[in-house]
């Protein structure tokens, strides 16, 4: 099952996860593309080999946050995308710049080895052609095709402060680093929450100053796997303008996320209403379903219990793709196998069906 053909004048946004890591594609209309963060297994990386597969180079390529489930494949990809010979191709390449002016430094400050790859990478890149470099400060501004992208956190004061406890080796939770993206194109708007979390550091409420309005959004990728400290009623409650948005969430296997439970994590975003996908469960890439499923959120309560037969055979899978058409007219969706669409309760599918559920009844 390859991936699917992209609709040519759509906004395509596809997000991957796990394998390891959580990875987000963006497709501005007719080749523009972004790539966020990172997911692989073993020796395949899913934004090489998703790239490759549609023919595609990146126009922009952002870290959100130094954490390794965002790292994978970071730097292979970079070796791709910069020809030496020819760099006025290079993406621009965007990260929060972590202090330190060696990687043994770093080492010892508990990073992975695919942070300390993707950021030896980009700061490479970064010294070759500085043109390349884009530093992330809240309220930039950044086009892709004719989508605009405006950078919504951390906070300068907070960027600021955190990379002095990060220089000083006290603790803190790199996740308030986070940079979370709002892209606009034809009056949509798809907010990327990265890991911001609103707890600690407040970057949720941070975000709403500059944009009060982030509720009012067409696709959410949820912040920080769905964790109960990285949501916000206000970015979570939908507008007029779009009462039914999409929601779509990557799963963090080692802290169990999202979780379930009534009023917390998946169950609070999914009763705000909306449509949610999760692009797995959290648990290993390899005990991920081989198909498309649908699940209850009861189900999903006790979901250590569910076992999938077929488990998923590898690339691509673990994906959701939204394609969003210039008109106003409603997104499709696209599951990949080991990806679930959440309903509140059995038979009650979400409040439109319209929306690519055609897509369920496939076989494999
Ligand atoms: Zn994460």
């Amino acid at each position: 099952m390859p991936l699917p053909d992209l609709a040519p004048d759509h906004l395509v946004v596809i997000a991957f996860g796990p394998g390891i890591g959580e990875l987000i594609l963006i497709r501005v209309p007719p080749d523009a593309w972004m790539v966020v963060d990172g997911c692989g297994r073993g020796e395949t990386y899913y934004a090489l080999k998703a790239l490759t597969h549609y023919g595609a180079r990146p126009s922009i390529v952002l870290v959100t946050h130094p954490h390794d489930d965002h790292s994978v494949g970071v730097a292979q990809g970079i070796e791709e995308w910069t020809p030496r010979d020819d760099k006025k191709t290079w993406p621009r390449i965007g990260m929060v710049l972590p202090p330190g002016d060696d990687i043994a430094a770093r080492s010892a400050d508990f990073m992975g080895g695919a942070t300390l790859q993707a950021i030896a990478a980009i700061e490479s890149r970064w010294k070759e052609f500085p043109a390349c470099r884009w530093d992330v400060n809240v309220g930039d501004l950044e086009l892709l095709g004719d989508a605009a992208l405006r950078v919504l956190s951390p906070r300068a004061d907070v960027r600021d402060e955190q990379i002095e406890r990060w220089k000083a080796r006290r603790p803190f939770d790199k996740n308030v680093l986070s940079t979370a993206i709002l892209l606009s194109w034809h009056k949509r708007r798809i907010l990327l929450g990265s890991d911001l979390v609103e707890r600690p550091g407040y970057g949720w409420s941070h975000s709403l100053v500059l944009d009060p309005e982030l509720g009012d959004h067409d696709l959410l990728k949820v912040p920080h796997h769905g964790s109960d400290a990285a949501l916000h009623d206000d970015v979570l409650r939908p507008r007029a303008r779009v009462p039914d948005p999409l929601r779509f969430f990557t799963p963090y296997s080692r802290q169990r996320l999202p979780r379930f439970s009534p009023g917390k994590g998946a169950h609070r975003v999914v009763s705000h209403g909306g449509t949610s996908y999760l692009t797995g469960l959290p648990r290993r890439h390899e005990e991920q379903s081989g198909r498309r499923e649908t699940r209850t959120l009861t189900e999903l309560q006790a979901h250590s219990a569910i076992t999938f037969d077929p488990t998923t055979s590898g690339f691509p899978d673990c994906y959701v793709l939204v394609s969003i058409p210039p008109d106003g007219g409603p997104p499709t969706v696209e599951q990949g196998r080991g990806s679930i669409h959440v309903v509140s309760s059995s038979g009650e599918a979400s409040p439109k069906k319209t929306w690519g559920d055609h897509l369920l009844d496939d076989d494999f």
